[in-house]
């Protein structure tokens, strides 16, 4: 299964993810888990990606499809992927897309996570105590919406004229989400 989750910041994506990659065995991989790693690690990449990131603004296109070219590389996507975070804008989703049909491995489905602006700027304050992640501060959070808004939001209709998107209701408890992209992924 070739699966793109997409939904604004703290629609819950990583979450659902998580818990996708046990039922369909295959690897979650998060562009922003994949950023994140490199700015720990002190990394040329991650320097250069850290304060953008911190903005809560999008990181070049280039280190993105870069990264995710190399992680697609990798052995565990045999089976395929969640891939969460990626693509977020039009750019992107067109890269993807010659990505994918360079390795033969097209999607299979795109699952988009609809919530509300308001339940996003709630979840994300809880997140922000949780994990204290240095993007969760008010005016980074802002900058995301805002970018999604702007940038991520048209992706939608990218896949929608390819007949791949499958809109879910993202506000429900996390078994009850699950179960709804489960249910989009056997019709697809
Ligand atoms: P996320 O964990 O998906 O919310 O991503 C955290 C941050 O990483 C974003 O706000 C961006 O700064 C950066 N990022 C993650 N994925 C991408 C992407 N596909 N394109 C550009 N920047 C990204």
């Amino acid at each position: 299964m070739r699966l793109v989750l997409l939904g604004p910041p703290g629609s819950g994506k990583g979450t659902q993810a998580t818990r996708l990659k046990e039922t369909l065995g295959v690897p979650h991989i998060s562009t922003g888990d994949l950023l994140r790693a490199e700015v720990a690690a002190g990394s040329p990449l991650g320097l250069q990606a850290k304060e953008v990131m911190a903005r809560g603004e999008l990181v070049s296109d280039d280190i993105l499809l870069g990264m995710l070219e190399s992680r697609l590389g990798r052995d565990d996507v045999a089976k395929g992927f969640i891939l969460d975070g990626y693509p977020r804008n039009l750019a992107q989703a067109d890269a993807l897309d010659g990505l994918l049909a360079k390795i033969g491995q097209p999607l299979d489905a795109v699952v988009q996570l609809d919530v509300a602006t308001d339940l996003l700027v709630e979840r994300i304050a809880g997140r922000a105590q949780a994990e204290g992640r240095a993007d969760d501060n008010p005016e980074s959070v802002r900058k995301r919406l805002q970018v999604y808004n702007d940038s991520t939001a048209p992706v939608i209709g990218f896949f929608e004229n390819r007949g791949t998107l499958t809109r879910i209701d993202g506000v429900g408890t996390m078994d009850e989400i699950t179960a709804r992209i489960l249910a989009a992924l056997k019709k697809a």
